[in-house]
């Protein structure tokens, strides 16, 4: 049986500060909000994860604020497994894209020194499952937890059409294929890093980093994709850094 907790996270397309940010929140959190001086504290305060922040979109629309408990690691006790879904024609998927989700899964699990074993599985018992789905809103993707048989998971969905996320986004995609392929590829690293528990972070460095933050968001994937080559070297270029590994690690117990 699966039962559907409340999503918890966007990866919008907006790199203008979070203008909506206090509005969303509860009123003492709202007050911490505003007496923080700096984005260390806020990255402490693990409410922040549920901030969306699009332009154009009212408070009405934008999802409420979710608890905390929305993010928590899988349990890795076993292999976990994970479901990949064929995407409809509108999401504008590309059969190639399911690797770009093993590619991403694979980056997680091999810093984990084993800890992390992904396998897959019928969509009916996997605990990750991931679907690709419509430009709405400038999204990039979406997480929501889910449970499965009494077990936490997580339901990714993946935005794949960069024809929807701005202007510039659209743009390099059409000239350059492996830089679409990268918005893909680190838009489901995200995701997945959302689903095994990491919450954002304001590093840019950081592939949880909060688009809210503000900074270059198309320099965010160049960075990327000027490591790469060739479709290929993906497998071998992770996208993650020290902060990330590290609170993978944390949440996972790894050395
Ligand atoms: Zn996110």
């Amino acid at each position: 049986m699966v039962r559907s907790l409340t999503k918890t996270c966007w990866w919008p397309n907006e790199s203008a500060p979070c203008p909506n940010a206090s509005a969303t929140v509860d009123e003492p959190l709202r007050k911490r909000l505003t007496e923080s001086s700096g984005r260390e504290e806020l990255i402490r305060i693990p409410v922040l994860v549920t901030f969306l922040v699009i332009s154009g979109l009212s408070n009405a629309q934008a999802p409420a604020t979710t608890s905390a408990q929305t993010l928590e690691p899988l349990d890795a006790s076993g292999e976990i497994t994970y479901f990949i879904a064929t995407g409809a024609p509108e999401s504008r998927f590309r059969p190639s894209d399911t690797d770009l989700v093993a590619l991403a899964l694979q980056a997680w699990a091999r810093s984990t020194e084993g800890k992390l074993r992904f396998s897959p599985a019928p969509e009916s018992s996997a605990v990750l499952r991931v679907y690709w789905v419509a430009a709405d809103f400038g999204q990039y993707g979406e997480m929501r937890p889910i449970v499965v048989d009494g077990r936490r998971g997580a339901a990714v969905y993946i935005r794949p059409d960069t024809e929807a996320l701005g202007a510039e986004i659209a743009i390099r995609s059409r000239e350059d294929s492996l830089f679409r392929d990268t918005v893909v590829y680190l838009t489901c690293l995200h995701e997945l890093g959302h689903a095994l528990g990491l919450e954002h972070t304001a590093e840019f460095a950081d592939i949880m980093y909060f688009f809210g933050f503000g900074g270059d968001i198309v320099a965010f994937f160049e960075r990327y994709r000027s490591q790469l080559r060739s479709r290929e070297d993906i497998a071998g270029v992770a996208g993650l850094s020290e902060g990330d590994l590290a609170q993978l690690r944390s949440l996972y117990s790894v050395r």
